[in-house]
């Protein structure tokens, strides 16, 4: 039987919302199930083992997909 996961989620302020909507004047992110030990639970990291963000690939894949945002771009510019 499959589990209802699938939620929407700020990328600025991380509310969390079970509709589509927009917060900020940018698009909530559509978030589905991820498998427990999915690769995509797990954060990006540089080949020297370093986390490139500490949140997790699926959040910043979603991202970059749905509100056309880089969060690792922000690295470059503190
Ligand atoms: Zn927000």
């Amino acid at each position: 039987m499959a589990v209802d996961r699938e939620f929407y989620i700020c990328p600025v302020c991380f509310d969390i919302s079970k509709t589509a909507g927009s917060h900020h004047g940018r698009p909530m992110i559509h978030c589905e199930d991820v498998p427990s030990g999915d690769e995509m639970l797990r954060p990006e990291c540089f080949e020297d083992g370093n986390l490139k963000s500490r949140a997790p690939r699926w959040f910043l894949q979603a991202v970059r997909e749905t509100a056309g945002l880089d969060m690792l771009d922000f690295d470059d510019h503190p």
